[in-house]
């Protein structure tokens, strides 16, 4: 386990918010980050109070991307094709 300050994104409905300088454990083998209660609590209180604008340190603009049209058909081979 190795002590980190992590940086995340959370989701809520429509709405996004960026938390940084939390103080994380991070497993060396796995990259599971824990929080200690704390940490946790203050995420909480955070999130329970809907990430209000006035308490942002900063804001960013996130491009948002769309899938739609991209994703590509893989071509059909032999085994894909099935006869009744
Ligand atoms: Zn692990």
């Amino acid at each position: 386990m190795v002590a980190k300050t992590m940086r995340t994104a959370i989701w809520q409905g429509d709405r996004v918010a960026i938390v940084e300088d939390i103080p994380a454990l991070v497993c060396g083998t796995c990259s599971e980050q824990f929080y200690d209660e704390p940490v946790s609590d203050a995420l909480r209180r955070l999130a329970e109070d809907g990430f209000p604008a006035d308490a942002a340190t900063s804001e960013i603009v996130v491009p948002v991307f769309s899938l739609k049209g991209r994703i590509q058909k893989p071509k059909q081979t032999p085994e894909d094709v099935y006869v009744d």
